[in-house]
């Protein structure tokens, strides 16, 4: 019987709403077999995943996903099945972890100018961890009454161009791919469609991740359209990739995004689950 998997997910250890108890229960009862949790630059909600998948037919997978910056762009790297001990990784996402936490405070400072005070206090009780992200800054705004939704505060302040907008120094594409590798982890390409890239930069972008040690890209994300699937489909063939799948849900914040509902990955595609070996395979089926 196929198997259904979820490999991109978040909790509150980063910007989604669900604690990792709460997600996994969620997608057990969502028929989800299978899923990664990819928290945003942290493995924090790992262990309380797992713990709470020990209880439930699912299988767990520990991810997360990497901030890069790549030709002064934004890009997000999934790493997948990962050894959250591994030492390489670890201080790998504190160095990012460093550079998103004076991020935070920039933010406010830039935002104070436009007289919106005590925003990094305010994000911070949105956080929950160690990760304080542009999304806890809009909560606080609509919360504040400056906008009525999240996605008019980040149109409005948070992104390029805007008041609260601080341009990124994440890590590199490199370091990365090599820190998940390191830890015995794929490296995925997170939501390709979304960056816009036309094909010329996007052949570079796969070019640079393959060198780097990168396996697999997203070709159904809940951030693609149908047809990106099929776009996306054709680059993983045409540069002999794994394909994964996720619906990056946040929570029911986001009605718009199911956990666990993703389509099938279109024909010709190799699922990068191939790659995980047959021992942990068994364990998936019930
Ligand atoms: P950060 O990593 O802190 O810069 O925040 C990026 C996160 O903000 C993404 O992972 C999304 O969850 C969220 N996000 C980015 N753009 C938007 C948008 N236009 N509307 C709503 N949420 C967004
Ligand atoms: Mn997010
Ligand atoms: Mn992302
Ligand atoms: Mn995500």
């Amino acid at each position: 019987m196929a198997l259904h998997y979820d490999l991109h997910s978040h909790s509150t250890a980063s910007d989604g709403t669900l604690t990792p108890t709460e997600l996994v229960s969620l997608a057990a009862k969502s028929s989800v077999d299978v899923l990664a949790l990819t928290d945003h630059d942290t493995t924090q909600g790992i262990q309380e995943a797992q713990k709470a998948a020990s209880n439930t037919a699912l299988t767990l997978i520990p991810g997360v996903e990497i901030s890069v910056t790549w030709n002064a762009r934004t890009l997000h790297i999934v790493g997948l099945n990962l050894d959250i001990n591994n030492t390489e990784l670890q201080s790998g996402l504190a160095s990012v972890l460093e550079f998103r936490n004076w991020r935070a405070h920039e933010i406010s400072r830039r935002l104070a100018k436009h007289d919106i005070h005590d925003a990094y206090e305010g994000a911070l009780q949105y956080a929950n961890g160690d990760v304080i992200s542009r999304t806890h800054y809009a909560r606080f705004l609509v919360e504040k009454g400056y906008c009525k939704n999240v996605r008019d505060v980040f149109k409005r302040y948070l992104v390029s161009g805007k008041p609260g907008y601080v341009s990124g120094d994440w890590a590199s594409l490199e370091n990365a791919i090599g820190w998940i590798t390191q830890a015995g982890g794929q490296a995925v390409i997170a939501h390709p469609a979304r960056y816009r890239l036309t094909a010329t930069k996007m052949r570079k972008l796969l070019g640079d991740f393959i060198e780097c040690g990168g396996v697999g890209i997203e070709v159904v994300s809940g951030s693609h359209s149908r047809d990106e699937y099929y776009t996306m489909a054709n680059f993983a063939r045409l540069h002999d990739l794994y394909s994964s799948a996720g619906s990056d849900y946040h929570g029911p914040i986001h009605p718009w995004i199911k956990l666990g509902r993703i389509p099938a990955l279109p024909d010709g595609c190799k699922p990068i689950w191939e790659l995980w070996d047959d021992e942990q395979e068994a364990q998936h089926i019930r």
